[in-house]
């Protein structure tokens, strides 16, 4: 159950600065931003830029040096390549998911079960890693996700060690599970396409800060073909030099 109401940002950024180490340049500066209740921001810019440095810091990894990150929600990461324990099954890689939670073993496989089904792969149970392929295990690391019914979940670069094809079914696969749970999603992506077909509000990020916000308010699932969705994808790679 939710523990917000949609009045509230489940997320907040206020003027955080950071640095890995003192004495270097500061990685973040002055970032400041919140993530309201069921949107969907992603954060784009050029590689070095912070965008995974904001996902460590809202996981608590990292803690500012100067500001305040707020976060009430419940949060759940989800990594490229779904980042598996090689040596367990599929269903006990989700089942890694329930990790402090009091619940019966039968309890946690029929969820797990569930989270598998829910994502297509529940033919996959007793499979290991090494032979899934490289959308199915990241199927298995968003189903690990999402039993612990997370209300923010926070995705670094899901896509991007994808095939196209796979690639893109797997984003409406995201794009389902967000509307149709209500999870809060905050996605870096180095694909300002993904982030436009995706995102109803895009961060650009440039030397460690906020270099752009641009607000998408085109109805999803959106077409990459469709002239609006054209207009704005360049739009925001106008706004980075370097990519591209
Ligand atoms: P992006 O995700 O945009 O590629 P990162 O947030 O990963 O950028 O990195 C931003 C900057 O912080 C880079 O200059 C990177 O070298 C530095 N950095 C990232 N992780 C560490 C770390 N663990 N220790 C020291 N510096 C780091």
């Amino acid at each position: 159950m939710s523990t917000t109401n949609n009045h509230e940002p489940i997320l907040s950024f206020k003027d955080v600065t950071f640095a890995y180490e003192p004495h270097v340049p500061a990685t973040l500066k002055d970032v400041s931003f919140e993530l309201p209740k069921d949107s969907f921001t992603v954060i784009v810019g050029p590689s070095g830029s912070g965008k995974s440095t904001i996902l460590r810091l809202v996981t608590g990894l990292d803690k500012a040096q100067k500001g305040s990150v707020q976060n009430t929600a419940r949060t759940r990461m989800i990594f490229q390549g779904g980042a598996l324990l090689p040596w367990e099954t599929t269903l006990n890689n989700v089942k890694v998911g329930f990790t402090g939670r009091k619940m019966s073993e039968a309890q946690k496989t029929h969820d797990a079960m569930a989270a598998l089904t829910e994502l297509g792969i529940d033919t996959l149970g007793d499979s290991y890693p090494r032979h899934l392929s490289g959308g199915q295990r990241q199927r298995v690391g968003i189903a690990r996700a999402l039993v612990s019914s997370p209300e923010l979940l926070l995705l670094d670069e899901p896509f991007s060690a994808l095939d196209i094809e796979t690639s893109k079914r797997l984003s409406d696969e995201v794009l389902r599970i967000h509307s149709e749970q209500h999870i809060t999603m905050l996605m870096v992506s180095h694909s300002v396409e993904d982030a436009v077909m995706l995102a109803d509000r895009i961060l650009v990020f440039k030397d460690g800060h906020i270099a752009e916000e641009i607000p998408v308010s085109l109805p999803r699932p959106r077409t990459i073909t469709d002239p609006e969705v054209q207009a704005i994808i360049k739009h925001v790679q106008g706004t980075i030099p370097s990519s591209g």
